[in-house]
């Protein structure tokens, strides 16, 4: 846990404006690249101990995913801090207006276990790009991973400037919280724990970006192309062996399309991890003993039609699908968070809308469908963060797409400029010429309706 006199520390040394320049961002995010290049092997081997994930797996989603959010926001920083030039409206001629951007401060970053290395230090990028001081909190349930990150931000950084904290969140994040007040909180995991998060930060009117998960459905459509629906969802579902925030959690699938979306998948399971998934170099492992569990629990909830099989010392589940699940079984309750896919068909839009409103504001949402006109229809009907229309996924690897939740899956968002905007005040400026001063603005107001009446309109 972090000596309260060190964040004490960290916020002298951001007040002393030492963060602020252009130069020192730079010169920081540089310094970040450079260490991260450094270890991609050391993360590499990191995250196949934490997650069996392979090294080409562990690029897309975690080391290369944040070289190049890095390398975006080297790319675009000065512009981004510039401030905005804005206009000015009629009764406040002849002022200008612009937005600067602002450093928040000291910010707290807490990091989940899935992307431990992402998802932990794209929001760090952002942070140093904005100009705060920060504190990492690590998950504690990917420990290589957070051995390298530890290693590389401690041998980087002054920790007055980033500070790498780990261990139990219940303890630790509480501790720092309720001793320190955080000029932000960006948190990414679970909701029932960003609940918690929120409620620490609300008791300070600490701001907050909450990245939480949530049931993100996927609908195929009767008019959808089902072999490349089959592909790309097992792709998502199955990467990182479904230990994914915007996974699809269950797929709907019109009744006339089910046979031959069930077919398509199970040949493409086959096609990508094999019959021997627990082998597959492909195919990574649950985590732990208790999310392992945890997942186990769902298997008798419904007739599998793929997979099933598990070896709790390999933390194995292989890629399984369901049909025949009940809407009030623990597997349509829960967010899933595993290599387990319930496969339920609907009949009716109105059908599918009802199983989806059972979870409000998904964090994503995908529709396969070759029309626009219900591509339109299924977009507008749902309430959910982001998504994607014949794919799943791949929207949060865009970094002109701001990525986050709503309301239950999240408040706030990130990535490309989002990130540099989320860790930084706009503060508002007008600037008022004193050449002009018409007495018409001041006292004495009686007789001056009308014109306020055409003025401010
Ligand atoms: P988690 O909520 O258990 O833990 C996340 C972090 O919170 C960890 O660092 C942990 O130490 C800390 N923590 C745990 N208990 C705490 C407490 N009582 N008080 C304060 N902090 C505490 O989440 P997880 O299991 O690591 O991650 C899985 C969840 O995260 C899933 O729900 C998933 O959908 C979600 N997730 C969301 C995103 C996103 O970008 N929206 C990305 C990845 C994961």
């Amino acid at each position: 846990m972090a000596d309260i006199n060190q964040l004490v520390l960290m916020r002298r040394y951001f007040e002393s404006g030492a963060t602020r320049s252009y130069s020192f961002r730079i010169a920081q995010l540089k310094k970040l690249r450079k260490a991260l290049m450094e270890r991609e092997a050391a993360f590499h081997a990191a995250l196949y101990q934490d997650l069996k994930k392979s090294p080409e797996e562990a690029w897309v989603t975690e080391t290369g995913f944040l070289l190049s959010e890095i390398n975006f926001m080297l790319k675009h920083l000065k512009e981004w801090m510039q401030a905005d030039q804005v206009p000015t409206n009629l009764l406040n001629m002849p002022s200008s207006s612009f937005v600067l951007k602002e450093p928040l401060g000291t910010v707290l970053i807490i990091g989940p276990w899935n992307y431990p290395l992402q998802l932990l230090f794209t929001p760090l990028a952002a942070a140093m790009a904005a100009g705060n001081c920060v504190v990492l909190k690590a998950s504690e349930f990917a420990p290589a991973t957070a051995a390298v990150m530890k290693e590389m931000i401690e041998q980087n950084f002054a920790a007055d400037y980033i500070l790498f904290t780990e261990g139990d969140g219940a303890t630790v994040i509480p501790a720092m919280m309720n001793a320190f007040t955080f000029d932000h909180v960006f948190y990414t995991g679970s909701t029932a724990v960003g609940k918690i998060v929120y409620k620490m930060a609300a008791e300070n009117l600490v701001p907050v970006t909450l990245e939480l998960g949530g049931k993100s459905p996927c609908v195929v459509e009767s008019d959808a192309n089902i072999k490349v629906a089959a592909r790309r969802i097992v792709m998502t579902k199955f990467s990182n062996a479904g230990q994914m925030c915007v996974a699809p959690d269950y797929v709907l699938v019109h009744a006339s399309k089910k046979d031959a979306l069930l077919k398509a998948m199970i040949e493409t399971i086959q096609q990508f991890f094999s019959l021997q998934a627990e082998d597959s170099y492909n195919y990574g492992k649950i985590i732990n003993e208790k999310q392992f569990d945890r997942l186990l629990t769902y298997l008798p909830e419904g007739k599998i039609v793929w997979g099933g099989r598990n070896d709790r010392s390999k933390l194995f589940i292989e890629p399984t699908i369901m049909d025949q699940v009940s809407m009030d079984a623990q597997l349509m309750k829960d967010e899933i968070f595993g290599p387990i896919l319930p496969l339920i068909s609907f009949s009716t839009k109105a059908e599918a809308l009802n199983i989806i409103a059972k979870h409000k504001n998904p964090l994503a949402f995908y529709i396969f469908t070759s029309s626009t006109a219900k591509e339109k229809e299924w977009l507008s009907a749902v309430p959910f963060g982001g998504g994607c229309v014949n794919n799943a996924s791949w929207h949060l690897t865009n970094p002109h797409l701001p990525f986050g939740g709503r309301g239950y899956s999240g408040t706030g968002g990130y990535h490309g400029k989002k990130s540099f905007d989320c860790f930084s005040h706009q503060k508002s400026i007008m600037k008022t010429p004193t050449w002009f001063d018409p007495s018409i603005k001041y006292p004495p107001f009686k007789g001056k309706l009308k014109l306020f009446k055409w003025v401010i309109r």
